[in-house]
């Protein structure tokens, strides 16, 4: 054997997110034989800004920028953005799934026994989001509490949440999914860019892919295209499946922020708390933020003498839930702007984040530039997918991240992409 992938796997998962990672794991405990291809490298996790900057911020790969300016940014290593994400757990959009004809109930209640899911316990919980969290509860927001994805017991005071990877590994990402499924036996092959999947007789039978500027192949029984919400449909497309890659969201944010005088933040756990207004399309929480990327977020405002105040920030994000629209070209840019109604929700939502901030008391509120960090719905259930994710038009292909949730949502989806791995890793079991 020759590098691990010249042999006929049962299954080729593509990309590590938590959509890639959960089905491989599971496929791997079912006694599959799994080849993950995934297009980044897989470094020691040291929790550092520049390992952060290179596989989640750097423009022109991990940090997308739109032709509206936007930044999105992705991390393109194992574990996928999961590495880098915040950890929170919020809850999956089981009816709007089940129009699809897909129920999840029973992999939600496994992922509850399998993973650590809670709010945070109160040692845990810092003045700022405390502070925060206060004086909405005052302005009659039900701001509560969220669910986090960490494993608490191995948290001690003074430990720094994992913003640029978890070296402490109290945060749980898919890379722990990932490392499980190679312990019994699946294989991992970094670097490994997937460029298209083989279809033969409308049947997939492999992929494509580019390591070292090598062009080389692999094959399997069934292909699962994981490679989020961006990277899938461009591999789908290449593949000579139209119809995708279109019409999708983002999810943007912006953040509100102003300086208090009487705190000092401390060791930050983002998004501890927060608000979901459903009507309007808007999730508010705290976000506090490392130094670095709070001068990042300071400057890209024009607040270079913010750039002092990090330690006094009270900072609140909001994310709304954004129109379909776009298209991500073959080169994987995206190309979407932000409608009327999207700006209209941002500055509704900035206008009571910074009463919320104001009450607090904090002052000099000002709003950062616009990001996004959820891609998704292009490779949407219902149209390219059908209810076992598989697409309509070719046998044996699979897509199982971000780019399958059919509408429009604007809340984060880990939770979700894991219920929809263990549910597609079910049905292949049963194929
Ligand atoms: C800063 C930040 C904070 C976030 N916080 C939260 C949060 O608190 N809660 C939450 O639920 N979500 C959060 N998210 C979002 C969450 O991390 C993502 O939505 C989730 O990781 C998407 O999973 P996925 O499987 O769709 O894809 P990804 O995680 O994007 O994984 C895709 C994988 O595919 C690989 N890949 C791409 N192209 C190819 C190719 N051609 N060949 C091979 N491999 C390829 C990539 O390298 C990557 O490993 C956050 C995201 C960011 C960036």
């Amino acid at each position: 054997m020759q590098n691990g992938y010249d042999k006929r796997y049962d299954v080729i998962v593509v990309g590590t997110g938590p959509g890639g990672g959960t089905v491989a794991r599971e496929l791997t405990k079912a006694g599959k034989r799994v080849l993950m291809l995934e297009r980044g490298p897989h470094p020691e996790i040291k929790g550092s800004f520049w390992q952060y900057l290179r596989y989640c911020a750097l423009p022109p790969h991990s940090m997308l920028i739109t032709n509206g300016g936007i930044g999105i940014v992705r991390g393109l290593l194992t574990g996928g953005s999961s590495v880098f994400y915040y950890g929170s757990c919020f809850k999956v959009p089981v009816d709007m799934l089940k129009r699809y004809g897909v129920d999840v109930t029973a992999e939600m209640e496994e992922t509850r026994k399998d993973l650590p899911i809670g709010p945070l316990k109160q040692e845990m919980m810092t003045p700022m989001a405390d502070r925060i969290m206060a004086s909405a509860q005052e302005l009659g927001y039900h701001w509560n509490k969220l669910d986090k994805f960490m494993y608490q017991d191995r948290w001690r005071p003074g430990m720094k949440f994992g913003y640029y990877g978890d070296p402490h590994r109290v945060k749980w990402s898919s890379r722990m999914y990932v490392e499980e499924a190679v312990e019994k036996g699946a294989v991992l092959v970094n670097d490994a860019k997937v460029e298209k999947v083989i279809i033969e007789d409308n049947r997939a039978t492999g992929v494509e892919f580019v390591k070292k500027g090598r062009r080389q192949r692999a094959v399997a029984s069934r292909v699962i295209v994981s490679a989020g919400g961006i990277g899938s449909p461009v591999i789908l497309r290449n593949s000579g499946i139209q119809g995708v890659g279109m019409d999708f969201f983002y999810d943007p944010l912006v953040t509100a922020c102003g300086t208090v005088a009487d705190l000092k933040a401390g060791d930050e756990i983002p998004m501890s708390a927060g608000v979901h207004l459903q009507d309007e399309g808007v999730v508010m929480t705290d976000m506090s933020i490392p130094p670095p990327l709070d001068a990042l977020f300071s400057l890209s405002a024009l607040r270079v003498h913010k750039v002092f105040s990090q330690n006094r920030m009270l900072r609140i994000m909001i994310k709304i839930k954004d129109g379909l629209g776009g298209r991500i070209t073959d080169g994987e840019q995206v190309r979407k702007g932000l409608t009327r109604s999207d700006k209209q929700k941002l500055r509704n939502g900035y206008e009571r984040a910074k009463k919320i901030l104001e009450n607090a008391g904090a002052k000099g509120v000002f709003r950062t530039w616009v990001l996004a960090a959820h891609p998704g719905g292009s490779v949407k259930l219902g149209s390219i997918l059908d209810s076992n994710l598989k697409t309509n038009r070719v046998d044996a292909l699979y897509v199982c991240d971000c780019s399958v949730i059919p509408e429009a949502w604007g809340l984060p989806p880990t939770f979700t992409l894991i219920c929809l791995g263990k549910r597609l890793a079910k049905h292949l079991m049963r194929e």
